[in-house]
């Protein structure tokens, strides 16, 4: 995002706006972003479209790679990138009941990283991806991340998209029991070092009777769960019978 800098006069009321503290006030009194830490998340622009109107998105922060950031951080953009379909940047945990995208027995970790105010660059995400690949971890194809990546067997980026930031990235994978436990020791283990913040969901489709997650591990870790059901009341059917994989 740009300021065009005949159309500021210096008010400061879009500051608060940036969750990444991108925008200050230069010496002469008119609001400038700082291009490298500005996630495109485009906050200020809707924040200042009737006080001044003096936010602009250059045609090079609609250009690849640095389109991402606005396709991972701006719900209302549309996203030109194939990789990147969808509106907004969810993750699909809502529709995972209707999807059948979890059997019993199965596993999903999703790790969120910059949300909600501190962004997180790609080569940060990278440091999670190439952890995990090497424990032989599969990465969520269908999420923009892995199909962002240029090998997901080693979860690896593309040189240009290491240098890109963003507001938030889900690393999603689906496990059983024995590679959640060492999935949650490398996600700890990297937690420690990490200059963003990290929001760790695990999903699954509980049975009457079933124990939720396995505890011993996040006990050990010092993780402990907040427990959230996303309850299915019936309005969204269920795409497959819970005892074989929905054919896709
Ligand atoms: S809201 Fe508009 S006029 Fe006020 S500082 Fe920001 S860019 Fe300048
Ligand atoms: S687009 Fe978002 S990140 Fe960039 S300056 Fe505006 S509010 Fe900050």
């Amino acid at each position: 995002m740009r300021v065009e800098d005949t159309k500021c006069f210096g008010c400061e009321a879009c500051i608060p706006y940036c969750p990444v503290e991108a925008i200050s006030m230069r010496s002469d009194g008119i609001a400038s972003v700082d291009w490298d830490i500005c996630v495109e998340c485009g906050n200020c622009q809707r924040a200042a479209q009737e006080i001044c109107g003096a936010f602009y998105r250059e045609e090079e922060s609609l250009q690849w790679p640095r389109v991402l950031r606005a396709a991972l951080s701006d719900t209302a953009f549309v996203s030109p990138l194939p990789q990147v379909k969808a509106r907004g940047r969810g993750g699909g945990e809502k529709t995972n009941d209707v999807e059948g995208n979890f059997l019993p027995g199965e596993m999903g970790v999703q790790v969120e990283l910059g949300r909600p105010n501190s962004g997180v660059s790609f080569k940060e995400v990278e440091k999670f991806t190439k952890a995990l690949a090497q424990i032989g971890i599969q990465f969520d194809p269908a999420i923009p991340t892995t199909r962002i990546m240029d090998d997901p067997s080693r979860g690896t980026f593309p040189e240009e998209v290491l240098k890109q930031r963003t507001l938030t990235v889900y690393v999603s994978f689906k496990t059983d029991e024995p590679g959640f436990d060492r999935a949650m020791e490398v996600i700890a283990d990297l937690c420690r070092g990490l200059t963003t913040l990290a929001t760790i969901t695990l999903i699954r489709k509980v049975e009457p009777g079933q124990e939720m997650f396995p505890t011993g591990t996040l006990d050990r870790l010092g993780y402990s769960i907040q427990p959230n059901g996303k309850v299915n009341l019936g309005l969204g059917k269920p795409a497959y019978d819970f005892t074989e994989r929905r054919q896709s």
